[in-house]
């Protein structure tokens, strides 16, 4: 399970709302221990697809090691990442899957009318096959 702080969900929704109605990308830093994950610290993404950016998302790969550089200072680990469905479910598309790498947390926002909806997090297969949700818990307001 996966649990985000306060201080990290606020980051999440403000950039999901922000980006809306494209996609919206980033990256979740913090801590485990066996089971169980705490992401303290959420880092907005730039979405770096060259289409259309209402269904897809590509993280900016300096970001991406802006954020890894984070986390080692910190002394935290990058847990997983984020990406928003705008106007549609919180779900794991074909897509996702193939687009995910094994072992980290991938949380889903559903955003409609510019508000974040819903949430659930996702874990794919060691080959990319398939996904299993995993649990997720955030702050409810
Ligand atoms: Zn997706």
């Amino acid at each position: 399970m996966i649990e985000i702080t306060p201080e990290a969900w606020a980051v999440m929704v403000q950039h999901a709302q922000a980006c809306y109605p494209n996609e919206c990308c980033g990256i979740l830093i913090g801590s485990e221990s066996p089971g169980r994950r705490q992401a303290s610290l959420a880092v907005a993404c730039r979405n770096a697809y060259s289409g259309s950016q209402s269904d897809r998302f590509e993280i900016d790969p300096k970001d991406q090691l802006a954020a890894e550089r984070q986390a080692r200072q910190l002394s935290l680990g990058v847990l997983g990442f984020f990406h928003s469905h705008p106007d549609e479910a919180a779900y794991f598309s074909q897509t996702d899957l193939k687009n995910h790498w094994p072992f980290y947390s991938n949380v889903v926002l559903s955003v409609r009318h510019h508000q974040v909806v819903d949430a659930k997090c996702f874990q794919v297969d060691v080959d990319q096959t398939a996904s299993t949700e995993e649990e997720l818990l955030w702050p409810k307001s």
